[in-house]
């Protein structure tokens, strides 16, 4: 299944509750080290996670089926490795762009990848949205509130300070994540 808004045919960890769920696909995305695998890894501890999906065809992307206002979604985190230049309008539904508040480098890469986002003809309409991830080190902090928050509204992104560190705001990200994609939708599709 290599399209977006693709159905699933159902689980292999027999809830069976999934059947014609919508997988979104989110690239997380961001240089080494900003907390992209903790971020994920927290999700699958979200209270709004009804069950991490079987996931044995796929060694790198991670499956977690989300409820959220009586609706059930399935949302895959894709391989984060990739720049998103290499991702196309059929591969992604929203970006998820991490940085770290320590790391000024980190942040400068993220603005790159939210131009690049933004300038790319297939994907520039897509979600997306900008995360300041390990606030817990506050005396280490290199990057504002102030300025990230500027540019992602420069960039018509979503602005999500977390700490995967300690389980701060993760449950936020996700709603947030899935309310963007969901807000997006093509109209006229199911
Ligand atoms: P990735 O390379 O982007 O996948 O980053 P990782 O998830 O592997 O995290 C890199 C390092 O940062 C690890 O040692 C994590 O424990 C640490 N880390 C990740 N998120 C946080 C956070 O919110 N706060 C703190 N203090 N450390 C974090």
């Amino acid at each position: 299944i290599n399209s977006t808004q693709s159905r699933d045919s159902g689980t292999a960890d027999g809830t069976g509750s999934s059947v014609n769920t919508i997988i979104h696909k989110v690239a997380m995305v961001g240089d080494k080290g900003v907390g992209k695998t903790s971020l994920t890894n927290q999700f699958m501890t979200s209270e709004f996670v009804a069950f991490e999906t079987d996931n044995d065809d796929d060694e790198t992307d991670r499956h977690v089926t989300v409820l959220l206002n009586s609706e059930e979604s399935t949302i895959k985190i894709v391989d984060g490795a990739l720049k998103s230049q290499e991702f196309s309008s059929r591969s992604v539904d929203a970006f998820a762009v991490v940085y770290s508040i320590t790391d000024r480098a980190s942040y400068q890469a993220a603005v790159d990848i939210l131009y690049h986002v933004r300038h790319q003809l297939d994907i520039k309409d897509k979600p997306t949205i900008l995360i300041a991830n390990k606030i817990d080190l506050v005396r280490k902090r290199k990057v504002t509130r102030e300025e990230a928050r500027s540019v992602a509204k420069q960039y018509n992104s979503k602005y999500c300070e977390t700490s995967a560190a300690l389980n701060h705001h993760i449950d936020e990200l996700l709603v947030g994540i899935l309310s963007q994609i969901r807000l997006h939708k093509t109209p006229g599709l199911p």
